[in-house]
């Protein structure tokens, strides 16, 4: 059972018991108040009896004592009286408003009291009152008791407390659908749309946010989970951010890697394992498409010599140089690597072989302008190149390239610094 449906059914018992409490005791209250007046109300009244009753019995007129007394019965002024009776200073009986009761009545403890107080006095006996006042006119002469019924009293009490008991439980179940209402509007609905809230967090959803709350403590519970919702957004969105950073990072990192595995160190030229992917690659398609495709294998003549002369890292700046002046030489399509120690390679896409001897001889002597311009070497720097053109019927790759370096050794064997063309070495 929730808040709302255990607190309505405690409220409105609490209130109607306590309301019920207060029903009882005003009751009594009552009671009590009802009572005293109506034995006020009837000692003045048997006072004002005693005084003709003294008379009577002064003057001995026990006709007119009766008459008194059965006016007194007759006359039905009081509805609650059950008898009056006067009695002598024995307790014996002089007159009474029932005649039966005619005899000694001394040894009731009542009457034994009422003798021998010389003042009104009285007592609640189970639902009667009994009252007794001293009749004198100045002796004493009789005492004066009567009886009257508290049923009409008691009964007027009664439904008091009938009408205590109904307004109880009309205001305990009245207050308490108030309260369930009011429960229900300020703290079970809040709390249920907390709950909603916390679970499309919890589901991943950050941007729900708590709308203002009425009740201060409910108020800060929303800011509250406000603050966390916001926090828990802020944390992921720096993570996601982390996240991003990394993978561009280690991307860039790959990136950088992968350049790395295909370039030379030395020239930043393509490695020897990139022109071997590239050439498979480019025989596969002029295989397919039928175009021509050439092959350029450079070497530095007498390289030793200008290493040994000059020194490594003059051979190095060399070979940096060399790649510069090939590179100037390149069209948009063609591919160049550093082979090997001081050794290029190229791949001329949709060149034949005519084509492809010029370029050799471009590059050639590009390489003799470009390399012997402001140098203390004494001798003269050349390249030797080797072309090979792929063969329509089916050559491989690597057929092609040791066409291409057969085609290089004829021409440093001819004699350095010119161009030899595959399968022309007779020439
Ligand atoms: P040839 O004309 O027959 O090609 O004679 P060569 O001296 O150029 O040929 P050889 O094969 O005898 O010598 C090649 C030299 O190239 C030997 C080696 O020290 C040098 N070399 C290879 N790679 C590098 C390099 O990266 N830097 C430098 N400085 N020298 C290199
Ligand atoms: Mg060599
Ligand atoms: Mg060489």
């Amino acid at each position: 059972m929730g808040i709302r449906g255990q607190l309505a059914y405690l409220v409105p018992t609490l209130l109607g018991l306590n309301l019920m409490g207060l029903g009882l005791l005003a009751a009594e209250q009552r009671r009590r108040d009802e009572t005293e007046d109506m034995r006020a109300r009837n000692t003045r009244v048997l006072e004002a009896v005693g005084v003709p009753v003294a008379m009577y019995v002064a003057q001995n007129d026990m006709a007119g004592l009766d008459t008194l007394v059965a006016q007194l019965s007759e006359a039905e002024t009081d509805p609650d009286l059950i008898e009056l009776a006067v009695l002598n200073d024995e307790g014996r009986v002089m007159a009474h408003t029932t005649p039966e009761r005619f005899g000694d009545m001394f040894d009731d403890p009542f009457t034994h009291r009422a003798l021998v107080s010389d003042r009104p006095i009285w007592a609640r006996e189970g639902a009667r009152l009994r009252v007794a006042v001293p009749a004198s006119s100045g002796l004493r002469w009789a005492t004066v008791e009567a009886s009257y019924s508290l049923d009409r009293l008691d009964k007027t009490v009664a439904a008091t407390r009938w009408r205590w008991l109904l307004l109880a439980s009309f205001l305990g179940l009245s207050l308490g659908l108030a309260f369930s209402v009011g429960l229900e509007r300020l703290v079970v609905r809040p709390m249920r749309l907390l709950r909603n809230i916390a679970l499309r967090m919890g589901e991943g959803d950050l941007d729900v946010r708590v709308p203002p709350l009425k009740g201060r403590e409910l108020a800060e519970l929303g800011e509250t989970f406000n603050k966390m919702a916001g926090a828990l957004q802020s944390g992921r969105q720096n993570l996601e951010k982390a996240v991003a950073d990394r993978t561009r990072e280690l991307s860039e990192a790959n990136l950088r890697l992968e350049k790395l595995a295909v370039t030379d160190g030395l020239t930043g030229l393509y490695n020897h394992r990139r022109f071997q992917e590239a050439l498979s690659l480019e025989v596969a398609r002029a295989g397919r498409s039928g175009a021509a495709l050439s092959v350029l294998m450079a070497d530095v003549d007498h390289f030793k010599r200008f290493n040994d002369t000059m020194g490594h890292p003059a051979g190095d700046e060399l070979l940096r140089n060399l790649a510069r002046v090939l590179t100037g030489q390149l069209r948009g399509t063609d591919f160049l690597s550093r082979y090997g120690g001081e050794e290029f390679a190229l791949i001329l896409p949709d060149t034949g072989k005519a084509e492809a001897v010029q370029a050799a001889e471009r590059i050639r002597l590009a390489v003799d302008r470009g390399l012997n311009t402001g140098t203390a070497y004494k001798h003269r720097l050349s390249i030797s190149v080797g072309v090979a053109t792929l063969r329509q019927d089916g050559e491989t790759s690597q057929a092609l390239l040791e066409s291409a370096d057969k085609a290089l050794y004829v021409a440093k064997r001819k004699g350095r610094n010119q161009v030899a063309v595959a399968g022309q070495e007779a020439a």
